[in-house]
């Protein structure tokens, strides 16, 4: 059946009439910024402190576009006689964000907790070049990671902040100062303690006291009982 002539016309202006009327959802980037989930994977952050040089990540990523520099340091033994130890220290940490898919692999791997996902995304750049991000600029897109989410109620304390509550409770207790009580505290303590009378002990009574001879042992140089005028 042939169209109707005009018909064409008249389903466009309906949709053009539908759509008018409804809100638009278009935002006026870069005025507006937009409103992003939490958990968006804008860019990876480093926390280098955390980094260990394990090459972990380097070595997992799909793309082999994370690049790592290191040499290694002796570090004195901790205790004398004890053994000398030898670590690894970064020298360059860059990853290249114009092959980066954005996978996350480098940060699920991870056994240190060295890289996060930082929501920010304004790192366009206009040379593709300039996509190669070094340390110090991963460095600056830790600090707009957000706090990971609250723990569900009654849930169990993730066992890194009760150690290092339990090192910081450790230290505490080894600065504080020792406890002394005042003196008046002694007073006062000794004032609500129950005098006892003197000789009413069965110690006491018993037993003779230490400090007087007994009246029956001999004294040193005398003879014994029953040895009088046997010499
Ligand atoms: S997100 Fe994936 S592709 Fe990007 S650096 Fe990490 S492992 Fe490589
Ligand atoms: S896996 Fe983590 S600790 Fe190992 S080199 Fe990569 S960022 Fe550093």
């Amino acid at each position: 059946m042939a169209p109707i002539p005009g018909s064409g016309l008249a389903k466009g202006l309906a949709v053009t009439l539908r759509t008018m009327t409804k809100k638009s959802v278009t935002a006026q980037y870069p005025d507006a910024q937009p409103d992003l989930p939490p958990r968006t994977r804008g860019v990876i952050g480093l926390f280098e402190e955390n980094c260990t040089v394990c090459m972990l990540c380097a070595r997992e990523c799909p793309d082999w576009c994370i690049y790592i520099d290191s040499h290694k340091e002796t570090v004195p033994a901790a205790t004398p006689g004890g053994r000398e130890r030898s670590r690894n220290v970064l020298d360059r940490f860059a990853i290249d964000f114009s092959l980066c898919m954005y996978c996350g692999i480098c940060i699920e791997v991870c056994p240190f907790d060295a890289l996060f996902w930082s929501p920010e995304f304004e790192y366009a750049e206009t040379d593709i070049r300039d996509l190669t991000h070094e340390r110090d600029k991963l460095r600056e897109w830790m600090w707009t990671v957000p706090a990971p989410p609250a723990l569900d109620p009654g849930a169990e304390e993730p066992k890194e902040l009760a150690a290092a509550r339990k090192t910081a409770d450790k230290l505490a207790a080894q600065l504080a100062p020792p406890a002394t009580e005042s003196h008046a505290d002694e007073q006062a303590r000794a004032a609500e303690q129950p005098t006892r009378p003197q000789g009413d002990s069965k110690q006491q009574t018993d037993q003779p006291k230490s400090d007087q001879p007994k009246s029956d042992q001999p004294k040193p140089g005398q003879p014994k009982p029953g040895q009088e005028g046997s010499a």
